[in-house]
């Protein structure tokens, strides 16, 4: 196993690489209840990008965890969940945004994933269109029986941690969720680390 990165990623902060198949991209939450906002493309053909909806719908399973594939819009599998030491993440809440902690928190020009996303994508050349509704990775968002949902207080530990497979060459994008207006990262971002690695 070859480490080709490791890289602590500030509070706030954002990240992205290209991984080649067989490749493992490991995201560890430093101090605990964080949320990690995550897409994923295809290497050769950006276009195709992770589908929630797909995800969803193939897995046959609302909540994300070990053994889940990322399906992409044509529905191929991009990456497969290979380690979680959660056991439960989110895909349907879509990332934040200035525009929606308006509208929810009536605060205005508050940093958001969306924002984050849109200039870590710039690295690769695309742009808000490919924005598309992410996976958030240690983030708490029951689905009730009823099919009320809510953002509730993360339940992950100080060093847990999500490792994921590239099925193919992929480009992994990430903002370390910036939110300090619902309990997403526990009303206070922090840090988390990342690495890949060669098998
Ligand atoms: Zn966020």
């Amino acid at each position: 196993m070859v480490e080709l990165v490791r890289k602590t990623i500030e509070a706030g902060g954002r990240f992205s690489q290209r991984l080649e198949a067989g490749d493992l991209f490991r995201i560890v939450d430093l101090e605990g209840r964080q949320a990690v906002d995550f897409l994923v493309f295809a290497a050769e053909l950006p276009a195709d990008r992770y589908n929630a909806a797909n995800t969803v719908k193939i897995n046959a399973n609302v909540y994300l965890g070990k053994g889940t594939k990322l399906y992409s819009d044509r529905a191929r599998v991009l990456m497969t969940i290979t380690d979680d030491t959660v056991g439960r993440h989110d895909t349907i809440g879509g990332c934040c945004s200035a525009w929606s902690n308006f509208v929810r928190y009536g605060v205005k020009d508050t940093p958001g994933c969306f924002e984050n996303f849109v200039a870590e994508l710039a690295r690769w050349s695309m742009g808000p269109e490919d924005v598309v509704t992410n996976v958030n990775f240690f983030m708490n968002v029951p689905v009730r029986q009823d099919g009320g949902m809510a953002i509730e207080a993360g339940r992950s530990k100080p060093g847990d941690f999500v490792e994921l497979r590239a099925e193919t060459p992929v480009i992994v994008v990430l903002s370390n969720c910036p939110q300090r207006n619902n309990p997403a990262a526990g009303f206070g971002p922090t840090p988390v680390e990342v690495i890949v690695a060669r098998p």
